[in-house]
């Protein structure tokens, strides 16, 4: 299998985005091809994982998801979830917090989504985005969103001894690759509907989400909910990189089927 190995935040070290080649597909021999038809066999074991645990029903696993605009949250989802039973799986997308949302504090909608035993949620986009778009957009004070570091490692503290596992992904695209994928959606008329003016707006601030996210992956990769950075410039090869980080976190929660009622062997039907 892909060893994911590298793409791992190690908890205590300090992440600088320039480090990492969002172009990089290393441990990979082959390429886009390959790289298409290497992610099949890895949906399965996905599904046959995801079966275990929903069978089991004792414990649940959260995917935070976080990208910068067009870094590919909505397209990893849909092709590392192909062919996994839509039974045990949800997905829950984070957009502006409603009045109720504001009325409480920030963490209160999150854990509201959290996943109940047995299943899969996935976060397109999640509580980071009080330590992102928040900050960069300055919706509160630095005071404010600085301690929320240490509130996010709690409350994901909590929620790992609690029976969830964590997982954190960041689709890490260049800047070059943003303007493509902007232009993309200009120019083809079924991406048109994507193309939001506002993302201009978010585009200029670049360095700054940059900056933001350095934070927010090196003071919240922890033992319990690691962050993984993942190059994402290359769609097929983030593909398989999120799929293999979700399958080993599931072959570590090792779940196990329900063992089967007594004296099955004598049962007879009729
Ligand atoms: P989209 O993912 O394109 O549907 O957009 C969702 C929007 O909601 C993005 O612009 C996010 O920045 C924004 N958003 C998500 N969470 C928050 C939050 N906690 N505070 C402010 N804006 C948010
Ligand atoms: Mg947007």
């Amino acid at each position: 299998m892909l060893d994911v190995s590298p793409y791992l935040v190690a908890p205590g070290t300090r992440v600088v985005l320039a480090d990492h080649d969002p172009d990089a597909k290393t441990g990979f021999e082959g390429g886009k091809k390959a790289g298409k038809r290497a992610l099949t066999p890895l949906n399965d074991r996905l599904s046959e994982l995801q079966r275990r645990l929903w069978a089991e029903s004792k414990q649940s696993l959260l995917v935070a998801i976080q990208a910068i605009d067009t870094g590919g949250k909505d397209s990893t989802i849909r092709k590392v979830f192909s062919g996994v039973n839509p039974q045990g799986v949800r997905v829950f997308s984070f957009g502006v917090p409603t009045e109720t949302d504001l009325a409480h504090d920030y963490l209160w909608r999150v854990h509201n989504e959290t996943p109940p035993d047995g299943y899969i949620k996935v976060f397109n986009r999640s509580h980071y985005e009080d330590v992102l778009v928040v900050r960069v957009k300055e919706m509160v004070a630095e005071e404010v969103w600085s301690r929320r570091y240490r509130h996010i490692r709690e409350f994901e503290r909590m929620l790992a001894d609690e029976g969830t596992t964590i997982v954190k992904i960041f689709l890490n695209i260049s800047k070059d690759e943003q303007r493509q994928r902007l232009q993309d959606r200009l120019d083809e008329p079924d991406k048109n509907w994507k193309f939001n003016k506002a993302d201009l707006a978010d585009r200029a601030l670049w360095d700054d989400y940059q900056r933001a996210y350095e934070d927010a992956l090196s003071e919240t990769s922890t033992e319990h909910a690691p962050w993984y950075l993942v190059p994402a410039n290359r769609k097929w090869f983030r593909n398989l990189v999120v799929s293999t980080i979700l399958i080993e976190t599931l072959e570590m929660m090792s779940p196990q089927y329900p063992e089967p009622e007594e004296g099955l062997d004598e049962v007879e039907i009729r």
